[in-house]
């Protein structure tokens, strides 16, 4: 350590309003970690396959720079459900059915009951919240409900801080009501948007947002402004939040949770090629981002890999499924490049649980409570 990180880790633990425990954890020293969910749910055809991906960068760029492993599975136990929030907790934790049910009346909605990778890292080093961020999508407000347990583990204090749409409009929302200069009828709208947002995320808005991440806000709001018609939407939006807050925010470990290729649930196929190639994209502009850029440069680790695979039964009226618990569901891949990582391919099964502790050794802490093991192999 030299001596300018040495005073400058030192003010940062003086100012710190934390518990006693975070005032003590060291500085983050190690790499970033960039951990892409090419999530929705995809088949290995479409995606790893050669000659007919619809992501070419991914296969034939991204794979070669580290190590890929093509055949990532999520085991048959009993109770596991390929999906996207099943997949997406399965992947923070190193878990499978670490998370329980919290929907009382919103469907859908499951909340971790194991330490998420958030959680371990922020214990783990005095990282302020807004450098551990999670990027949503529009639509998907349960899973606003990743960013810590349930239960009795590390919980809120270690969150990471989320962006999505949904997270802006209840900052606008709130600058708006604020501003004033309302009509009565704008207040009354405004206000039941209000309630309706805090409705859909009851933790939306518990804690308030870092000021770093309300900075964001107000600098995305000066630019797509109130009405929503201007920003990108869809998994581009995504990709919009993260090459922003890759830029503004300098995250230390950021996950970015992709979705679109799911639109093939409603019948079309080219819904679903077409969501793979926006993604492949979203890709190629985080790497350049990270390449070009001298705080991500030689010191960030990508992670790509979806939450779950996809049904493969052509007879099937959309043969895209993935609650059905065939085998191409639960067959999967994952890529890790950057500094330190290996490059090569791991011609071996290797279980999704074997990614948090993976990512965990990565970054230089444990994901005690994780049941995979850290892939063998993928560190030089
Ligand atoms: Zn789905």
């Amino acid at each position: 350590m030299d001596r300018r990180s040495f005073t400058l880790g030192l003010a940062a633990g003086l100012a710190s309003p934390l518990t006693g425990l975070a005032q003590t954890a060291p500085g983050y020293r190690g790499p970033n970690v960039i951990l892409v969910r090419f999530g929705g749910g995809v088949r290995r055809a479409e995606t790893i396959d050669e000659a007919a991906t619809w992501a070419p960068y991914l296969r034939h760029t991204l794979a070669p720079r580290g190590t890929f492993i093509p055949d990532l599975r999520i085991d048959k136990l009993e109770g596991v459900n390929t999906s996207h929030a099943e997949g997406t907790l399965n992947l923070l934790t190193g878990r499978y059915l670490a998370y329980r049910d919290a929907s009382a009346l919103l469907s859908d909605r499951l909340e971790p009951t194991e330490p998420t990778l958030f959680e371990y890292l922020r214990r783990a080093f005095d990282i302020p919240s807004h450098e551990v961020l999670l990027i949503n999508g529009e639509d998907r407000p349960q899973e606003e409900f990743f960013t810590f347990g349930a239960g009795d583990h590390f919980g809120i204090d270690y969150r990471s801080e989320m962006l999505s749409l949904h997270r802006f409009k209840l900052y606008r929302t709130r600058m708006q009501l604020a501003e004033g200069r309302l009509t009565d009828e704008a207040r009354l709208a405004l206000e039941e948007e209000q309630t309706r947002l805090l409705t859909i995320d009851p933790r939306g808005a518990t804690p308030d947002p870092s000021p770093q991440v309300e900075a964001f806000w107000a600098r995305w709001r000066k630019g797509f402004g109130d009405d929503g018609l201007r920003n990108p939407r869809g998994d581009r939006l995504l990709t919009e939040l993260a090459t922003r807050a890759m830029t503004e925010l300098k995250p230390r470990f950021m996950m970015v949770n992709y979705q679109d290729p799911d639109y093939v649930h409603w019948g079309n196929p080219s819904h679903y090629t077409r969501a793979i190639a926006v993604i492949d994209e979203g890709l190629q502009r985080l790497v350049s981002l990270a390449d070009a850029d001298p705080f991500y440069r030689d010191n960030t680790i990508f992670v790509i890999t979806p939450d779950c695979g996809r049904d493969a039964n052509p007879l099937a009226e959309v043969p895209f499924q993935h609650h059905f618990n065939s085998r191409s569901a639960h067959e999967v891949w994952a890529m890790i490049f950057g500094p330190g990582i290996a490059r090569g391919v791991i011609d071996r099964p290797v279980d999704q649980s074997a990614i948090a502790p993976t990512i965990a050794a990565a970054m230089g802490f444990a994901a005690t409570r994780a049941e995979g093991d850290v892939i063998e192999g993928a560190f030089l």
